[in-house]
């Protein structure tokens, strides 16, 4: 089935901001359009700047360098998306990357195959009476949050709200990592396409090796479509970063928080990060503080 205008219009009108320009680029690809969902988008045959601009500038954490210009970029609308995808590159011999939230600076998702962008696959639930979130791997750690805060619950997944699932697929370290322990540690199961194209509900008692396995190596094994993690109920709890432009000022922060006894703390997280660019080094001092206060 081959996309209707109608359809071809309507995902031009979805598209997120960072490809609009590539609106009128959608593309008949023969033997991989017609497995597509109608709202699967597909651009192919762009030239250079063009698609390297795009990735560049919507991925801008990933270095310029390790930037590939991808023959054929997808953006699935619905799992059997993926699926499609991943048999075309398995029938056509071509080599296939996945993009997340972009945050990855090896840019280890780039490709000059097949690019799977999973940015539309957004699905969130948050099934309190079990303590579990289930989510679409094209959700970042930021609408993850939005999406939870209303019922009080908070997943361990990272800090940067920007930074997508490959955070969480490769450990996943954030501010409630000292009373709950990384992303992976949470994760009761994956929903993953393996090379075959096949389906899999991956959890430690299906299949206990692979999960094991997805458990920090998830994106050698597949395409992960959709993540099942506890969540916890928070309380209140305060945040909020100190950028020092003198990166000398790390060691005095450092012994000044042990000093304080806050690094045995469970209710006191922080974390360092150094800055070499723009100058002059700096250092953010990312604080989060658990509960009422009385700890401190
Ligand atoms: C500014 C910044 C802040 C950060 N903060 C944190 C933090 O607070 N906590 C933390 O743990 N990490 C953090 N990181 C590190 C980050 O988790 C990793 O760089 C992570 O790999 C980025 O994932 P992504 O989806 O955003 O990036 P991408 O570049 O899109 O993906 C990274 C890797 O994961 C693979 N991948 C992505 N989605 C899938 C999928 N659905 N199935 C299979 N493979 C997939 C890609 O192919 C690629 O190999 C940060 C990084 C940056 C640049």
């Amino acid at each position: 089935m081959l996309h209707s205008h109608a359809a071809l219009l309507l995902a031009a009108l979805s598209l997120p901001h960072k490809v609009q320009g590539f609106a009128s680029r959608i593309m008949d690809v023969p033997g991989l359009s017609d497995r597509l969902s109608s709202r699967a988008i597909v651009y192919s045959d762009f030239d250079n700047s063009e698609a390297i601009g795009a990735l560049v500038t919507s991925r801008f954490f990933t270095a310029t360098s390790a930037v590939q210009l991808p023959t054929i970029v997808v953006i699935p609308a619905v799992v059997e998306d993926v699926q499609a995808c991943v048999r075309h590159a398995y029938d056509h011999d071509l080599d296939f990357g996945v993009l997340g939230g972009g945050h990855g600076v090896a840019g280890l998702g780039h490709t000059n195959g097949l690019l799977i962008d999973m940015t539309a696959l957004t699905e969130v639930h948050v099934d309190t009476a079990a303590g579990i979130t289930t989510y679409q791997t094209g959700n970042t750690i930021g609408s993850l949050d939005l999406a939870s805060k209303d019922s009080r619950v908070y997943s361990p997944n990272g800090n940067c709200p920007q930074v997508g699932a490959g955070a969480v697929l490769h450990g996943g370290y954030g501010s409630m990592i000292k009373t709950r322990g990384l992303a992976i540690d949470n994760i009761v199961s994956y929903q993953l396409v393996t090379y075959d194209s096949k389906l899999h509900t991956v959890t430690n008692e299906s299949e206990s090796e692979l999960f094991w396995g997805l458990r920090g190596a998830a994106s050698m094994l597949g395409v992960v479509t959709k993540i099942s993690v506890r969540h916890f109920k928070v309380d209140d709890h305060y945040g909020g970063s100190i950028v020092f432009t003198n990166v000398s000022a790390l060691p005095r922060l450092v012994a000044w928080i042990n000093d304080k006894g806050l690094s045995a703390t469970n209710e006191f997280h922080v974390r360092f990060s150094v800055f070499s660019a723009p100058p002059p080094a700096s250092v953010a001092m990312e604080v989060t503080l658990w509960g009422d206060g009385s700890a401190f």
